[in-house]
């Protein structure tokens, strides 16, 4: 127990800005403060002392768990060392350098250069800004425009806002902002058309990619960015074949491939990246949380060879590329990403999210598909949603204001597991760490069951 917590609650109120929360409800004190004192493995602690099971590693990203201490040690001798020097004209680090090697080895085949900085939307600020900078220097200047999905989610910053497919982040913003369009997202359940086979929907989804790049023009459209299965817009794995067609129509017009692996990055999908997974070829990869489970704040642009090779010419006409954040490549998180991605590595997590994940979700499956408010239960790797519907049958689904994935998830939290109720308001998703048990993930399965239970019957 922590005894300040009064005191700490009343500070909280009235000092603390806190992300994604509503304001006055939270000023006035309508909605709890909860302060996490510390942490274990899969478990953390609050200051009344309460512990809960976190099936969503924070916000998919503790992946080797809490209370590493190689990662603790690893900072702690680094800031005794060197707490910082900048990355800007050449300077780097041992723990920097090495980061960048590991990274390089892990990733895909093609990518050849990591540019770092703090979160995954600036990752995805930088990205935005190398494609602009890959087109000027091809001496194609009107061809600028970034598609991305609905439902896609590449953070909150103007720009990545923008690429945000999710209307919270765009009403009341005024986002999204030229040059960005979104297309369709790739959401089997949801389609309209229920005569399309999973494999016919892919086919339509590239074909309405390709309707909207022919009626903006080939020459305006510069990449394409998109999470290998889609995470904050509701845990929805792409449908068969759907990448493949995808990427054929990217190829067709001379269009860059994002890969936004901030979720995927790291083992989350029981492979290094979900590129490895689906069978993509990205031009850049954006990677931020499993990076260093989150024990520094740290992210990266990965750039494949072709965008380097162009990148580099831009430097030899117009001298030093004029991007650069005073964190970048910070020592810290550096070391705290060496030590994090040698653990995951020691732990044997890539193929733990597999066969635990695999084992999960099949468990909350066959736990809840019977229910007669289950839609679908989906998921990869250690990443599961389960869609809450109002009648299966004649497909009527909840309104987004009926909340029901967030009550459920409340409900889940009562009896200690942390779930997720996604923004979308009917769905209930999970991203646990991916050093999960067999044993834990019955535990989640069984108190999921329960929660369903109690808010829906
Ligand atoms: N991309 C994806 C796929 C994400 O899930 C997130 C965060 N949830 C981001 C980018 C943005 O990362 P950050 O919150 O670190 O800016």
């Amino acid at each position: 127990m922590l005894d300040r917590s009064n005191e700490l609650t009343a500070w909280d109120r009235d000092h603390f800005f806190h992300p994604s929360t509503h304001m006055g409800q939270h000023a006035r004190g309508e909605t709890p403060t909860r302060i996490i004192t510390d942490a274990e493995g899969v478990t953390i602690t609050d200051s009344e002392g309460r512990s809960s099971l976190d099936a969503f590693a924070g916000l998919y990203c503790v992946n080797v768990g809490y209370g590493r201490q190689e990662i603790a040690e690893a900072i702690a001798e680094q800031a005794k060392n060197l707490a910082y020097y900048h990355a800007y004209v050449g300077h780097g680090t041992e723990a920097s350098i090495t980061l960048a090697k590991m990274i390089i080895d892990r990733a895909p085949a093609g990518m050849s250069r990591v540019y770092f900085g703090m979160s995954g939307s600036d990752a995805n600020e930088t990205n935005i800004k190398l494609i602009w900078y890959y087109n000027n220097v091809l001496g194609r200047p009107e061809k600028k425009k970034i598609i991305s999905r609905h439902r896609g989610y590449h953070g909150s910053g103007v720009m990545t806002g923008s690429l945000t497919g999710l209307a919270t982040f765009h009403n009341a913003f005024d986002l999204p902002r030229a040059p960005i369009l979104h297309t369709e997202a790739p959401y089997y359940f949801r389609r309209e058309d229920r005569s399309m086979s999973e494999e016919q929907f892919a086919t339509h989804c590239a074909e309405k990619l390709e309707e909207l790049i022919l009626a903006e023009g080939p020459d305006t459209v510069a990449a394409f960015i998109g999470e290998p299965i889609l995470g904050t817009g509701g845990i929805v794995p792409p449908p068969a074949t759907y990448w493949e067609k995808i990427q054929a129509v990217l190829a067709k017009y001379d269009i860059l491939l994002v890969v936004d692996e901030v979720v995927t990055g790291f083992g989350r999908l029981g492979t290094m990246f979900g590129s490895d997974h689906y069978g993509l070829r990205p031009d850049l990869i954006t990677i931020a949380k499993g990076l260093t489970s989150a024990y520094a704040p740290l992210s990266g642009s990965i750039v494949g060879e072709k965008m380097w090779n162009v990148l580099v010419q831009g430097s030899d006409a117009m001298g030093p590329i004029g991007h650069g954040w005073t964190y970048s490549a910070h020592p810290i998180c550096a070391a705290a990403g060496v030590a994090n991605l040698k653990l995951i590595d020691e732990m044997g997590l890539v193929e733990n999210a597999g066969t635990v994940g695999a084992y999960f979700r099949a468990e909350l499956a066959s736990a809840l598909e019977g229910h007669a408010n289950v839609g679908e239960v989906r998921g990869d790797g250690m990443m599961a949603a389960v869609e809450f519907v109002r009648d299966k049958d004649d497909r009527v689904f909840f309104d987004v204001s009926e909340k029901v994935g967030p009550r459920v998830a409340a409900a889940l939290a009562a009896r200690g597991v942390l779930g997720r109720g996604m923004p979308q308001g009917d769905i209930l998703g999970f991203a646990p760490p991916l050093c999960l048990t067999r044993e834990e993930a019955d535990i989640v399965v069984a108190r999921a069951v329960e929660a369903v239970n109690d808010i829906l019957g």
